[in-house]
């Protein structure tokens, strides 16, 4: 066991702080990585406070962070895709059991025995679960390390690894959305993506927003239209008009009304992940032959080639840098929607602990 620096929450209620964790040693299969950003995805403020204590309670302490970026410092000695000094980035898993029907479709996120980046029983027994990226290095079997292209600003690359790859699979699970019409429901961290990657697909994008001071930055990021989906003529004017629509809201919402801009055999897929069940007419469905989907993170075949996709259409998340010390106010902020668009933790910020 090697001791790594880290920030860990002890509690629901306990802010985070410095600590330091258990590392594994390098295994044959493994890759070590020295970390240099980690993102602030918000699953990262509902594990540390424990909200999803229904279906996956916390166990403390509790080290978040699955938008991890570094450098690859050591690799055991089954390992030849990655040798040290290469850039990677780590997503929300880091080990399953290879070989189960999700495996070996490349959609190792649906694994029965997917081992999540953090707060997941820890296979190696470094710690009774595993622990994620607010830390100064980690240690991940080699299927699940990504290649991260070189000329890409890396504060930005981090949160592909979440927020990029929830939004990039569904757009294109969904097919060629060139010339189609593809609205994006919120604009935060999950719909800024997902306008980046609707443009560069060659879609005519279009963003639902409740808030009017958004519409300016909306378009820089590249969408062709806004609609503020609070303004009922905004809304009847491009009804049944949608070829597909990504509804990233994790606050309860009324689907219904999206479900109406949608056209013949128009499908909507839901990203976000709102706390109550949703309520769904199924007039809204049955007319229009319309489809409702969900989707969750994405494959690591498809997060690389999503990665590559970047590297080539130089795609990052807009970020704002910050130092570890600052990532409690940075969760105050998060709560309130109050960041453009993810936080990204340097963290050489934590050397100086
Ligand atoms: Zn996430
Ligand atoms: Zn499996």
């Amino acid at each position: 066991m090697k001791n790594a620096k880290a920030y860990s929450a002890a509690s629901a209620t306990a802010p985070l702080a410095f600590d330091t964790i258990q590392r594994r040693e390098t295994t044959e299969r493994d890759v070590a990585i020295d970390i240099l950003y980690c993102g602030i995805c918000h699953s990262d403020l509902h594990q540390v406070r424990d909200e999803w204590n229904s279906v996956m309670p916390t166990v403390y302490p509790c080290v978040p962070g699955h938008e991890i970026v570094g450098r690859v410092i050591q690799v055991g000695a089954d390992v030849t895709s990655f040798k040290p000094g290469d850039l990677v980035g780590v997503g929300c898993m880091v080990d399953s059991d290879h070989d189960c029907p999700s495996c070996n479709n490349h959609v190792e996120q649906f694994c029965a025995d997917v081992t999540f980046t953090y707060n997941s029983p820890d296979k190696h027994g470094a710690g009774p679960v595993t622990y994620g990226g607010y830390s100064e290095s980690i240690v991940v079997d080699k299927d699940f390390v990504l290649k991260v292209p070189d000329n890409l600003e890396l504060s930005g690359v981090a949160p592909l690894l979440c927020a990029g790859i929830t939004t990039y699979s569904p757009i294109r699970r969904w097919g060629d959305i060139k010339g189609k019409k593809v609205g994006v429901v919120g604009l935060g961290g999950l719909g800024h993506m997902g306008v980046k990657f609707a443009k560069a697909l060659g879609a005519h994008v279009v963003v639902f927003t409740t808030s009017p001071h958004k519409k300016e930055d909306a378009l820089r990021l590249g969408a062709d239209e806004v609609i503020i989906s609070t303004d009922p003529e905004q809304m009847q004017a491009h009804a049944f008009s949608f070829d597909f629509i990504l509804d990233t809201i994790a606050a309860d919402h009324d689907v219904n009304a999206y479900l109406g801009m949608l056209t013949l055999d128009g499908e909507m897929t839901l990203v976000g992940a709102p706390e109550t069940p949703l309520q769904v007419s199924a007039f809204a469905l049955l007319f229009g032959r319309k489809k409702l989907s969900g989707s969750l993170i994405g494959g690591i075949k498809e997060t690389q080639e999503m990665l590559d996709f970047c590297g080539e259409h130089n795609i990052t998340s807009d970020v704002e840098v910050i130092p570890i010390q600052q990532v409690n106010e940075a969760y105050e902020r998060l709560v309130k929607s109050d960041v453009k668009y993810r936080f990204s933790i340097d963290m050489a910020s934590l050397k100086q602990e």
